[in-house]
């Protein structure tokens, strides 16, 4: 399937997505968004990224670009590459039978050069695989949009100052297009999960207005409020 331009959608929302569906469906299909001190950090680390450098820089046999635009027409995704390093390809290796060419050509320099994206994320790296899918739509829109093979990223991490390189392997491949089916659908659907509440919700900038404490008791949110008025007025009823 292809989708038109007017039916593209963020490529973070695949990110939300794996990360809590309920987080995607809320800012993608209900625009609701909500800054935390973790969402502050990450967009000054994404603007310090994107301002304080050249957006194209040669050294040798790399060529860095900086917020790179990216588009697929197959996944019905656009966004922007924090970076992308495009490295010499200096062998003559020729790519197996049926897979897209190794290497691109750049305006302005000679020979072929192999595409490897780079994101920049706060904090360290986490137990699920949300990072990993939003650096694997980045790829896959580069693929869609050079013809040549993007088979290799990498995620650098704040907290540690390390990257952490990450194979586009098959399976990966699969669970980002996965990823960007499920967003659609959530999108055409106008369907918001349920909260589920869980050790994630601690991190999430939308937990004060999805309050998954309320979804994860049993009865209402009425209910919920209610027991919350109740524990703020009589709080060694709480302590119980
Ligand atoms: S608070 Fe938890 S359930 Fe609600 S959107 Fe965030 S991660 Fe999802």
């Amino acid at each position: 399937m292809r989708y038109d331009e007017e039916d593209l959608l963020p490529l973070s929302g695949v990110q939300h997505l794996v990360f809590c569906e309920r987080q995607a469906a809320l800012i993608h299909a209900e625009g609701m968004w909500a800054d935390n001190a973790l969402t502050v950090e990450g967009s000054h680390r994404h603007k310090r990224v994107h301002d304080d450098a050249p957006r194209r820089e040669r050294r040798r046999d790399l060529m860095i670009v900086r917020g790179l635009s990216l588009c697929s027409f197959e996944l019905g995704l656009s966004g922007v590459a924090d970076v992308v390093e495009f490295r010499r390809l200096v062998s003559s290796e020729q790519p197996d039978e049926g897979r897209l060419p190794l290497g691109v050509q750049l305006l302005g320099v000679s020979g072929l050069w192999i595409p490897f994206p780079v994101e920049y994320k706060r904090g360290r790296p986490k137990p699920h695989r949300a990072d990993e899918v939003q650096l694997c739509a980045q790829a896959l829109c580069m693929e869609e949009m050079l013809g040549a093979q993007v088979a290799d990223g990498a995620l650098f991490y704040g907290k540690e100052q390390r990257r952490m390189g990450v194979t586009f392997a098959p399976e990966l491949r699969a669970l980002t297009r996965e990823a960007a089916n499920r967003l659609h659908e959530l999108i055409r659907t106008g369907e918001t999960p349920a909260a589920v509440k869980d050790k994630k919700c601690r991190s999430c900038s939308l937990a004060s207005r999805c309050l998954p404490e309320a979804a994860s008791r049993r009865g209402s949110v009425k209910s919920f409020v209610a027991s919350e008025i109740d524990r703020m007025l009589c709080p060694e009823r709480a302590d119980s």
